[in-house]
């Protein structure tokens, strides 16, 4: 049987995935650029900050998270919506 590797950027933990699992999940995975795992003492104990431009997204059942570059729409959505929060507060 075929094993994936998975490896999350904050605390290393890299559980063995069958192949057949992971398999649907691979083409997104190829495209973070770090990926996180979900346990809680590694939410505790490391940050994760998300740098300009990026975004974290759930992957994988909504365990483990992604982070990958921002879409261009997606950025676009938030650049506006900080300029009306901006042009709100200084009104
Ligand atoms: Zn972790």
């Amino acid at each position: 049987m075929k094993l994936s590797i998975i490896k999350c950027a904050a605390c290393g933990h890299e559980p063995f995935v069958k192949d057949s699992k992971f398999s649907e999940y691979r083409k997104e995975y190829n495209r973070f650029e770090k990926v996180f795992c979900g346990t809680n003492s590694c939410r505790e104990a490391h940050d994760r900050e998300i740098p300009k431009g990026y975004q974290l997204v759930h992957f994988w059942f909504g365990v483990w998270s992604g982070l990958r570059v921002m879409d261009i729409e997606n950025y676009k959505v938030v650049k506006r919506a900080k300029q009306l929060v901006e042009l709100a507060l200084k009104g």
